[in-house]
């Protein structure tokens, strides 16, 4: 009896290891490349050894088990290989939370057509922005991007194929913009940039640089291989000066983004432009 029970300790122990082999499989598939994932392959190689120890061990002692003191390492072996299972399978379902977490904070922060932010995350990366720039006198810019005469492509080619020029068009100023500057969907076809540490010069180099690009790329509708011309018009505002508020600078770069679509779109006005002869 005293040799069934010690052994059958040994060899559940084994087994349970097994299943924590199983679940740290799991972890490496479903968690993403990192520095985890190198110590998860450490824990398998870990468990591997730990596999063989119970193997050696139930080989040298099949048949020594002779008295109620010779339970007490099968059972530490026991206990121990409940020890890595419940710590793995914790460890797995821990991660994906936080993997879940990730995506809904994901989803609520873009815009599901365009993929870029959508006017919520935009809200709070300004408010942000902000109180850098009036804290640090960081410099801090704005562009309103409006596509002109969308309506028209929207009712000449079908509204599924404004959808497909929504999302290039916003992929392609991604393309030209730093890692932290956010570009965001405002509303309906008009985006909104965040160029942090950015001054009115080269915020009016950058928008004529978008404007530019939207110009010369050539629009191909997938379904319809047709070709489709689209222009944006510009409003750019920078903080400082009379402008030190979320409202102003959006303000700003409003009726800028107005002025630009009042001398005939495809056009680009900041402060700067205004200024300049
Ligand atoms: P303007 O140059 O003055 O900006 O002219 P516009 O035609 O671009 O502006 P208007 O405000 O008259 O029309 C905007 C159009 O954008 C109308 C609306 O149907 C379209 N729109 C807004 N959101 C979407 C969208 O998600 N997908 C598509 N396909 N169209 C959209
Ligand atoms: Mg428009
Ligand atoms: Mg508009």
């Amino acid at each position: 009896m005293l040799l069934l029970l010690s052994n059958g300790l040994v060899l559940v122990g084994i087994l349970i290891l097994l299943g924590s082999l199983l679940t740290v499989r799991r972890i490496l598939l479903s968690f993403p490349e990192g520095r985890s994932r190198k110590g998860w392959s450490i824990m398998g190689c870990l468990i591997t050894l730990f596999v063989l120890g119970y193997l050696a061990y139930a080989n040298l002692f099949w048949e020594q088990h002779t008295q109620a003191a010779d339970l007490i390492v099968p059972g530490v072996f026991f206990f121990g290989a409940c020890f890595v299972l419940l710590s793995t399978f914790l460890s797995l379902n821990t991660g994906l939370d936080i993997i879940r977490i990730c995506e809904l904070e994901k989803e609520s922060s873009t815009d599901p057509l365009t993929g870029v932010y959508n006017r919520r995350h935009m809200d709070k990366c300004l408010q942000e922005e902000i109180a850098k720039a009036q804290r640090y006198k960081f410099d801090l810019s704005l562009l309103l991007i409006d596509l002109d005469n969308f309506k028209l492509i929207n009712d000449q080619h079908g509204h599924q194929v404004g959808d497909q020029v929504l999302t290039e068009m916003s992929a392609l100023v991604v393309q030209e913009l730093r890692s932290f500057d956010v570009m965001a969907r405002y509303g309906g076809e008009e985006f909104l940039v965040i160029a942090p540490n950015t001054g009115p010069e080269y915020t009016h180099i950058l928008a004529e640089r978008l404007r530019k690009k939207i110009e010369t790329h050539h629009f191909i509708a997938a379904s319809k291989a047709l070709e489709i011309k689209l222009t944006i018009s510009i409003g750019g505002a920078s903080y400082g000066g009379s402008i030190t508020s979320q409202e102003s600078l959006v303000l700003r770069a409003d009726n800028n983004l107005y002025l630009a679509k009042g001398q005939g779109r495809n056009k680009v006005i900041t402060d700067q432009s205004k200024d300049s002869p």
